[in-house]
């Protein structure tokens, strides 16, 4: 979905959004069901949990540097190819709630993204990005997260009626 703006290579050789540490550990991505079966289908030992019609990873070890690596990710990539979850095709943009209103805000660790001027960031936005994004989410009201303090704001959601 960002293909045109992020470049495969930068996020190849990069890959932050797929490891976790226990502070951002609730950032994993939501699953549909199908993509869980994908997942299982290779590692049958995944756990998941359900969460508002959709599915997180139950994130409980982390390895000896304290990090979680998302099941999904194998040596040549993301194994779900361009079908990945929503939530990681659009990162580093995100959609929270924030004070009662939905808004895409954008995650500060993909240096990539983040160098950019916002009027660039937010131009993405206008460009078609945020309909996707909140058409997406009024199918998948689990993607919205609760606002979480240090991502900042790009766009609110537009007030209707
Ligand atoms: S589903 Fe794929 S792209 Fe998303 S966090 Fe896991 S490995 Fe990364």
């Amino acid at each position: 979905m960002l293909k045109k703006i992020l470049s495969p290579e930068s996020c190849a050789k990069c890959r932050l959004c797929c490891v976790f540490d226990r502070y951002d550990a609730w950032e994993t991505p939501v699953f549909t069901e199908e993509l869980c079966e994908r997942i299982r289908a290779a590692k049958p030992d995944t756990p998941f949990v359900s969460k508002d019609g959709g599915f997180i990873l139950r994130v409980t070890e982390f390895d000896e540097n304290g990090l979680f690596t998302c099941p999904a990710l194998t040596e040549t990539g993301c194994m779900l190819g361009d079908e990945k979850p929503f939530d990681c095709r659009i990162w580093p943009y995100r959609i929270m709630e924030v004070g009662g209103r939905r808004a895409i805000v954008i995650a500060s660790n993909c240096e990539e993204m983040f160098s950019r001027p916002i009027a660039e960031l937010v131009g993405f936005l206008r460009d078609g990005l945020a309909d996707d994004i909140f058409s997406y989410a009024d199918k998948h009201p689990e993607i919205v997260k609760p606002y979480y303090e240090g991502f900042p704001v790009l766009m609110f959601e537009k007030k209707h009626g």
